[in-house]
C-alpha cells in the first residue's frame, strides 16, 4: 500500500518503462559488484539495498560479482566478510561470480578488438602514454606504436600473456580517438602486465584487464539488464557502450546515481584502510567505523540500515546526508525492540535505613513496555543498599530538580518511593553514601501511599550488581567533511571513545544475547560487544536516547 503511494524513483521509472516495452523480455537482472579490497561500508549498503531492492520489486534477480581484477590489493578475507555482511543485511544473491572467472573470455575480446584493428600494443612509458592523451583542452598525439599491424599486435599481445616481458614494459590500448573531448575515449588502456599472484587464479596470468575493460564486459557476459553504479562512472559509460558495440555482445546498460556521503564520516575504503593500518581504530569492525561490521558490533540492526537507505532515496546529484538520520533510524528501531534493563555508569551508594538488614525482594519489570504483554518480565533483586547514578543526587539542587536531594522524594524504578534524609561524606567532602527512608506502601504496581513524586531514577542492588565495562562512542571526526581536509586524520575526534571500566548492571544482563539491543533506562541503547572477554562483559553504546549532538549545536 505505502509503496504504491510513494512516487517512483528514476531507476524504477526506467525499469517500468523497459518492462512495458518488453525489453529483455521483461527480465530484470541487477548485480552488486564489490572489489574485494576492503570491508563493506554504509555506502555499499546503499548500493546493496538499491540493487537487491529493485530486483525484488520487479521479480528479478541479483548477482554478487566480485570485481577482482587487481591482484595486488585483493584478499579472500575480504571476499568472506563481504558475503557475510550482505547476508546479515538480509539479502541473498542468485549467483556468486568473479570477474577473474572471465579472464579467458576477456582475453578473447581483446583478441577480437586487435583483429578488427581496434586495439594495439604500446611500448611507451606511463609518462609517454599520459602525454599521448593530451589535456582536456588539447587533443592527444599518437605514440610511435599506434599503427602496428594486426599481426604484430597479435604476436606481441600473446607474448605479453606468455610472460615474455617485465611489468610495465607494454600495455594493450584501444584504438579509438585521441582527440575525443571525453578523455576516457583517448585510446584507453585495456591490459597491463603484472607478474603478481591472484587470490583466485594464482599464477596463471601475468596480464590483467583494466577495470574499464572488465567491468562493462562482465555485466554483458552475465546479461545484466540494469547496471546501476555511482555518478563517477558517467564519463566511463561511452567507453562501455563503444566496447559493447564493437564486440557485438549483450547490450547491458549503465545507470548512475549519487553515492552516499555522510557528514562526520569518511567513506572510501582507502581511507578506512589507513585508519586501520595506522591504528586510529581497533580494526575494520571498530564500533566507530562506518563499515557494516563496525555498525553491527556497535549494535545497529539490519532493519535500521535498510530503513535508512530507503529513507534517503535515490538521487542524481551529489549531496551529504546527516549522520543524525542514521542514528534516528536505529533509535526508532531499538525503541520498539530493545529490552529494558538498569545499569549505573557512575555509581554512588544509597542506603535505605528503614529497610531491614539482610532482607531482599525480587521485583519484576517488563522486558519491553512498547509491546502488549511486554515480552515477559525479568526478576530484579532489591535490597537495603543500592547503586544509583551520582548525577541523580545534588546536595544543593536548583529549582525543578526532580531527582534526589536532602528532603526530596523520588521513585526508584519498579520499586519504592524513597526520601533522602542525610548524606555521609569522606575526608575530602565528597558524598559516599546517601541515606534514605522508603515508604513501604509505595511499591510499584500496588502503591497505596497516595504520594505523588515527579522523578523516577534507576538503580542496581549492591549485593546483586554485576560489574561490566561500558564503552561510550562519539563521532570519529570532529569536522563535517573530513575528506575535504588536507589531512583527514588531523580531524579525528580525540574523545571518540570513553571507557567506563566498572559499571554496575542488574544480574539478568549476564544472559545478554550478542546482537540484541538493550535500553539501559535513561542511559541509551547498548549491546554486548562480540569481542567481550568471557570474564568481563563489555557493552557498547549504540546510540544515546536523544540527539545530544543536535542539542549541543543549538546551544552554540
Ligand atoms: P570506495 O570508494 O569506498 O573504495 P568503491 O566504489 O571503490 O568504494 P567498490 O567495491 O568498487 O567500492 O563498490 C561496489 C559497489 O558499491 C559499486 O557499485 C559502487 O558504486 C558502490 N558504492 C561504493 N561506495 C558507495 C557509496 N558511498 N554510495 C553508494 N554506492 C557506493
Ligand atoms: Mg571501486
Amino acid at each position: 500500500m505505502i509503496n504504491e503511494e510513494k512516487s517512483l524513483n528514476f531507476l524504477e521509472e526506467i525499469i517500468e518503462e523497459d518492462i512495458r516495452k518488453g525489453k529483455h523480455g521483461g527480465r530484470v537482472l541487477t548485480r552488486f559488484p564489490p572489489e574485494p579490497n576492503g570491508y563493506l561500508h554504509i555506502g555499499h549498503a546503499k548500493s546493496i539495498v538499491l540493487n537487491f531492492g529493485l530486483a525484488q520489486k520487479y521479480n528479478g534477480k541479483t548477482n554478487l560479482r566480485f570485481d577482482d581484477t587487481n591482484p595486488v590489493t585483493e584478499e579472500t578475507e575480504y571476499v568472506d566478510s563481504i558475503k557475510n555482511d550482505i547476508r546479515w543485511l538480509g539479502f541473498q544473491w542468485t549467483e556468486e561470480l568473479y570477474t577473474s572467472d572471465y579472464f579467458e573470455i576477456l582475453y578473447g575480446y581483446a583478441i577480437k578488438l586487435i583483429k578488427k584493428g581496434l586495439a594495439y600494443v604500446d611500448d611507451s612509458t606511463p609518462e609517454e602514454i599520459a602525454a599521448s592523451k593530451g589535456t582536456p583542452t588539447e587533443p592527444g598525439k599518437p605514440t610511435p606504436y599506434r599503427d602496428r599491424s594486426v599481426e604484430e599486435n597479435l604476436r606481441l599481445f600473446e607474448a605479453m600473456r606468455d610472460g615474455k616481458f617485465p611489468d610495465g614494459a607494454k600495455v594493450l590500448r584501444a584504438k579509438i580517438d585521441l582527440a575525443n573531448p571525453n578523455m576516457h575515449l583517448r585510446d584507453p588502456l585495456l591490459y597491463r602486465i603484472k607478474h603478481a599472484h591472484h587470490h583466485r587464479t594464482g599464477d596463471k596470468w601475468c596480464i590483467y584487464p583494466m577495470y574499464d575493460f572488465a567491468h562493462g564486459q562482465s555485466d554483458s557476459i552475465e546479461q545484466i539488464t540494469h547496471s546501476v553504479c555511482t555518478l563517477e562512472f558517467v564519463p566511463h559509460r561511452p567507453l562501455y557502450d563503444w566496447l559493447i558495440e564493437q564486440l557485438e555482445i549483450f547490450p547491458s546498460k549503465q545507470y548512475e546515481f549519487a553515492r552516499l556521503n555522510l557528514n562526520y564520516t569518511v567513506m572510501s575504503k582507502r581511507k578506512l584502510l589507513q585508519l586501520v593500518n595506522e591504528r586510529h581504530v581497533e580494526g575494520w569492525d571498530d564500533p566507530r567505523m562506518p563499515t557494516i561490521s563496525g555498525l553491527r558490533r556497535r549494535g545497529y540492526t539490519p532493519a535500521s540500515i535498510r530503513n535508512f537507505c530507503e529513507r534517503i532515496g535515490v538521487a542524481k546529484r551529489e549531496n551529504i546526508i546527516d549522520v543524525g538520520l542514521l542514528e534516528f533510524c536505529i533509535r526508532e528501531d531499538l525503541n520498539k525492540t530493545a529490552w529494558r534493563r538498569m545499569a549505573v555508569l557512575d555509581p554512588v551508594k544509597l542506603v535505605i535505613t528503614n529497610y531491614p538488614e539482610g532482607r531482599e525482594e525480587i521485583l519484576s519489570g517488563e522486558n519491553n513496555p512498547e509491546v502488549a504483554g511486554g515480552e515477559g518480565e525479568r526478576d530484579i533483586p532489591f535490597g537495603r543498599e543500592l547503586w544509583i547514578e551520582r548525577e541523580d543526587f545534588m546536595e544543593n539542587p536548583p529549582k525543578k530538580f526532580f531527582r534526589l536531594a536532602p528532603g526530596l522524594m523520588v521513585r526508584l524504578k519498579h520499586a519504592y518511593i524513597v526520601k533522602c534524609d542525610d548524606v555521609v561524606k569522606d575526608a575530602t567532602g565528597s558524598v559516599i553514601e546517601i541515606h534514605c527512608t522508603y515508604i513501604p506502601e509505595s511499591k510499584s504496581g500496588e502503591d497505596t501511599s497516595g504520594l505523588k513524586v515527579k522523578g523516577t531514577i534507576h538503580w542496581v542492588s549492591v549485593a546483586h550488581a554485576k560489574t561490566v565495562e561500558i564503552r561510550l562512542y562519539d563521532r570519529l571526526f570532529n569536522v563535517e567533511n573530513p575528506a575535504a581536509e588536507e589531512d583527514f586524520k588531523a580531524s579525528i575526534n580525540p574523545d571518540s571513545l570513553q571507557i567506563i571500566k566498572s559499571a554496575y548492571v542488574e544480574p539478568d544482563l549476564l544472559n545478554a544475547d550478542p546482537g540484541k539491543g538493550y535500553q539501559f533506562i535513561r542511559k541509551g541503547y547498548f549491546t554486548l560487544d562480540t569481542k567481550s572477554p568471557s570474564d568481563k562483559l563489555v557493552f557498547n553504546r549504540t546510540v544515546t536516547l536523544r540527539d545530544t549532538w543536535a542539542k549541543e549545536m543549538q546551544k552554540e
